[in-house]
């Protein structure tokens, strides 16, 4: 495996033997001791780490090693970390409070230079510690957060200067820039409609500025650490960016869905559900699709990489997937958040220019049209007299009336003769329900006239008995 030395040349580092006390007194193996891991879970995280850069787990030796050269020798690679338009959590999920885990250990003895939440130092001099990074070149750029470019930039200033004047300054003489988290890749929560910050990712941000600086996409909210260390550490070791996909995402990381390896596949395959929180179903770990999750479309390795040291992840704790690692980075107004809420329904946003709306709006929409359509027509049938067997017949087409010659005149009188006998008969189809009617009313007279009749027989009978 090709690595770069401290100096920043290329070495193969093909044996753990070949450099024992470097390995022996390495700060970083003092840092990981001090913070109580062991060198067999650093190996561990060395083996992940070759397999997140598309290396056999065999390499974690050499990984490990290449590491240990680096940070005995001094940093091999600065990082600036800027913040956007963010929440911090991205810095949050690398530090984890008062544990820091191995990635941030390894990235801050490694790599990181700067940064403008965690650094120690404040105002000015930090200021004047980014602008030397800069000068001096060869640095890799974190951005956190969304680039909010309303109000000409000034909704976000730093350092008395607009948040997107310093993005420019600072990737200009960039290797590369780590969009770090779904914020960063399409402006996430910050370019949720009606996005008054007119917030968008870095990567829409560079490429309408003409930056030509490649941009890699780290999303979810927050990104793990682990793809963060990963990426940086891929390039500091080996001198070139993780192979992209057409997001611009480290193609490796981001190549299967969260459904691909997910633990409650298996319930999903046997159509065994979750309907409802708390219920016996959740209790026995059935699968949440019902509930909302965007698992089969989300294309990210959560369940693989797992999240605060590998503890456990969104799925495994209960909670459906919410799709956050999807990302749409030329596109802002189709981010995750617009595209996947309701977050626990299965339903997505519908999109007409800036209008949102859920199929079910529309499915409601489309009821009542027709319903009132239906009523309508139904209103102007019944005023029209046409409920009742149909049209009216038209003996004679309108068309003939008007411009027919006699032989139609005489086929129009012989069908209405027709009609007519029909219609006497009782056999007519438009009036076969008014005959109906007028039928049962007729019996119900000749029902109520037959006692009277009756009645009034028995009075005459009696009468003449009597005489
Ligand atoms: S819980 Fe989500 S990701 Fe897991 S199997 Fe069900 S639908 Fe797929
Ligand atoms: S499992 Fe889904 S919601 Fe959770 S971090 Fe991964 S992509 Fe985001």
């Amino acid at each position: 495996m090709a690595l770069l030395d401290t100096s920043g040349r290329r070495a193969s580092v093909s044996s753990a033997s070949a450099q024992p006390e470097t390995r022996a007194t390495s700060k970083l193996a003092q840092k990981l001791e001090l913070n109580g891991f062991t060198r067999r879970d650093f190996l561990k995280y060395c083996g992940c780490l070759a397999g997140m850069m598309g290396l056999s787990q065999l390499a974690a030796p050499q990984v490990a090693e290449a590491l240990e050269i680096g940070a005995e020798g001094g940093k091999l690679l600065p990082v600036i970390w800027l913040e956007g338009s963010s929440c911090t959590g991205c810095t949050e999920a690398l530090t984890q409070g008062t544990t820091p885990d191995i990635p941030q250990l390894v990235l801050e003895t490694i790599a990181l230079n700067y940064s403008e939440t965690l650094s120690a130092a404040a105002g000015h001099s930090l200021e004047e510690a980014r602008r030397e990074t800069i000068e001096a070149g060869s640095y890799l750029v974190v951005y956190e957060g969304a680039v909010v470019t309303a109000y000409d930039g000034n909704i976000l200033r730093v350092a008395d200067e607009k948040g997107t004047d310093v993005l420019l300054e600072t990737v200009k003489n960039a290797e590369a820039v780590i969009a770090l988290g779904s914020c960063a890749c399409d402006g996430g929560w910050m370019a949720v409609r009606p996005d008054d910050a007119d917030a968008m990712g870095v990567q829409k941000f560079l490429s309408e500025h003409n930056v030509d600086v490649p941009v890699v996409n780290i999303p979810c909210c927050p990104a793990n650490p682990e793809w963060l260390t990963s990426v940086i550490l891929e390039y500091v070791l080996t001198g070139h960016l993780p192979e992209l996909n057409d997001k611009n995402e480290p193609a490796a990381l981001f190549s299967q869905t969260i459904h691909d390896n997910c633990p409650r596949r298996g319930h999903f395959e046997n159509g065994e559900f979750v309907y409802q929180f708390g219920s016996e179903e959740e209790a026995k770990g059935y699968c949440l699709y019902p509930l909302g999750c965007k698992g089969p479309q989300t294309y990210a390795p959560c369940a693989v990489t797992r999240w605060n040291r590998s503890l456990s992840w969104c799925v495994e704790a209960g909670a459906p997937c919410a799709g956050c690692a999807t990302i749409n980075p030329m596109n802002p107004q189709a981010n995750w958040v617009d595209e996947n809420t309701p977050f626990l329904e299965r339903h997505r946003d519908f999109a007409v220019g800036p209008i949102t709306f859920q199929p079910t709006t529309v499915a409601v929409g489309l009821t009542v049209l027709v319903v009132a359509v239906l009523g309508v027509h139904c209103a102007g049938m019944k005023l029209a007299g046409r409920m009742d067997g149909g049209a009216d017949f038209e003996p004679e087409r309108r068309w003939d009336e008007k411009h027919g010659g006699p032989e139609a005149h005489e086929a129009g009188a012989r069908a209405q003769r027709l009609y007519d006998d029909l219609d006497e008969m009782g056999l007519e189809p438009k009036n076969t329900g008014l005959h109906r009617k007028r039928d049962a009313a007729a019996r119900k007279a000749a029902a109520k006239e037959a006692p009277q009749a009756a009645d009034s027989n028995n009075d005459t009978h009696a009468e003449g008995g009597d005489e």
